[in-house]
């Protein structure tokens, strides 16, 4: 049994989050203490605590949380972002789902 985080019940409609996109892989939302004018985190629906945790099965997930970031951004006529995984307690990681931070100073 996987701990559920936060994220879980975001990733679940359980709690509620200004979700800005969602597919079949991955929910994007708002962070709720945005950095930056815009602040997102996206999530894979598939479970990964961190970075940390990946393995070969996984390995994939980061790259299509970063694919998935770079879409959105054409997308929404944003040209620059920078995109951000926090590994661990040491590493500033908070929550222990996997999750990428996409901050940029234009709005969405
Ligand atoms: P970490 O430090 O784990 O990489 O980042 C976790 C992020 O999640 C933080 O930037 C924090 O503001 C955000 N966060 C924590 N709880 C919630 C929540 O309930 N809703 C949303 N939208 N963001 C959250």
């Amino acid at each position: 049994m996987e701990d559920r985080t936060i994220f879980h019940k975001i990733r679940d409609k359980e709690i509620p989050a200004d979700i800005v996109y969602e597919d079949d892989e991955v929910v994007a939302f708002r962070d709720i203490h945005p950095k930056a004018a815009t602040h997102l985190l996206f999530i894979p629906k598939h479970f990964v605590a961190s970075i940390d945790d990946v393995t070969p099965e996984t390995a994939h997930l980061p790259g299509m949380l970063i694919l998935k970031a770079q879409l959105f951004a054409k997308e929404k006529g944003i040209t620059g972002y920078k995109l951000t995984f926090h590994v661990g307690k040491g590493g500033g990681q908070e929550v222990f789902y996997l999750h990428l931070h996409f901050l940029s100073d234009q709005t969405v």
